[in-house]
């Protein structure tokens, strides 16, 4: 019998999620970067135990796709002797981290999240879900990025410890941020926290040592395509890197590459030879969202992405091609949707996917014709 549990939700490494393509093997890289090494050696483990496919995460983590059971060990095995997966499954679970991907070494960001994965021991056991967000550069990059316990900054530039779903934060001394993050996850439990799921419908009255009056100050907006401080921002079309491609175009001086929450990874220090990743912030596909569809998801009655790809640029505003009506590319309405169903497509227009539609049964070409090809 094989060693691993295939759970239906939040999976790591050691509790790989099943999927239409094979296991899914999340991998949660240390402060949302891989060394060069690293990701070469994810993208060899990828391919080889893997179908080559590796999603990223609106948590900078990444998903190597397509695993048969046979070789989910040996898998792990590898992401341990690439110090990405921790080899104590607890320890595995528990390291839920989400930094601000453009931190610089030394800075507060690095400070306090290496603290906190110091104490990873210590904290207590939280719904599977639960994270903790460590946001503390010059301005804030993940205000709606998903987190439960958050180091923040203010206007003033004080780093403040706040917890999800408040308005207001209690201001931090240097040094204390990670312990106090260790804290208000004990306390969460102790209150009774874990049948709410998340700190944000925890509606018990918060501690006076975290009840500050501090807001947040104004986010920043997500890092955009291009030229960056720290070498190359590139989008990834629908949040999915090819292996082969990604490993071929890792230029010798990239030092490292950090992962972004924003289906965007950093290259430090050098351009990639971007093989079908995106340095063009008016790119089309940048304005589409499509889910792995069929045959991936077995939900799907119908191919998505390369429709998508077809798509994009014949549409103005923002395109939503679903696989079917629950819309997991998409949780927000878009300007076109384009739902799959029973193999062909249901179209709508600034709606969510599933929503009644103005137009049923459309073939892809069907659907090209409309928006402007022959
Ligand atoms: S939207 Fe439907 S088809 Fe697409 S990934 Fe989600 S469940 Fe699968």
């Amino acid at each position: 019998m094989s060693d691993f549990q295939v759970r239906g939700w939040c999976p790591d490494a050691w509790r790989p999620m099943a999927s239409g393509d094979g296991l899914l093997v999340r991998v949660k890289p240390r402060l949302a970067r891989l060394t060069r090494a690293q990701l070469l050696g994810l993208c060899d483990a990828a391919l080889a135990q893997g179908n080559g496919l590796i999603d990223l995460t609106s948590r900078s983590n990444l998903q190597v796709r397509g695993v048969g059971e046979a070789g989910w060990r040996k898998l792990v095995d590898r992401l341990i002797a690439l110090e990405l997966v921790d080899p104590d499954a607890e320890a595995e679970k528990r390291r839920n981290l989400l930094v601000a991907p453009d931190w610089q070494p030394g800075d507060d960001t690095q400070r306090i999240a290496g603290d906190l994965l110091a104490m990873i021991d210590a904290l207590p056991s939280l719904p599977g879900k639960m994270g903790f967000v460590i946001d503390a550069g010059p301005q804030p990059l993940l205000a709606n990025a998903p987190g439960d316990f958050r180091i923040e900054r203010d206007a003033g530039g004080q780093l403040i410890l706040r917890a999800d779903g408040r308005a207001n934060g209690a201001p931090m001394a240097t040094g204390d941020e990670a312990a106090a993050l260790v804290r208000l996850a004990h306390w969460f439990v102790e209150t009774g926290g874990a049948s709410a799921g998340r700190m944000a419908r925890h509606a018990a009255p918060l501690p006076d040592w975290a009840a500050g009056r501090v807001a947040p100050a104004a986010p920043a907006g997500p890092i955009a395509p291009g030229p960056h401080p720290l070498g190359t921002a590139l989008a990834v079309p629908f949040g999915q890197l090819d292996a082969a491609a990604l490993a071929d175009a890792i230029v010798e001086d990239v030092a490292g590459v950090r992962i972004t929450p924003w289906r965007t990874i950093l290259a430090e220090g050098a351009w990639l030879d971007a093989a079908g990743l995106i340095v063009d912030p008016a790119d089309p596909l940048l304005r589409a969202d499509a889910c792995v569809g069929a045959p991936a998801c077995p939900q799907a009655s119908v191919e998505t992405r390369t429709l998508a790809r077809q798509l994009a640029p014949l549409v103005s505003g923002r395109l939503h091609i679903s696989g079917c009506a629950k819309g997991c590319a998409r949780a927000v309405a878009a300007d076109v949707v384009v739902t799959g169903r029973e193999g062909r497509f249901d179209l709508a227009f600034d709606a969510r996917a599933g929503a009644p539609p103005t137009r049923t049964g459309l073939t892809p070409d069907a659907l090209l014709a409309l928006f402007g090809t022959d």
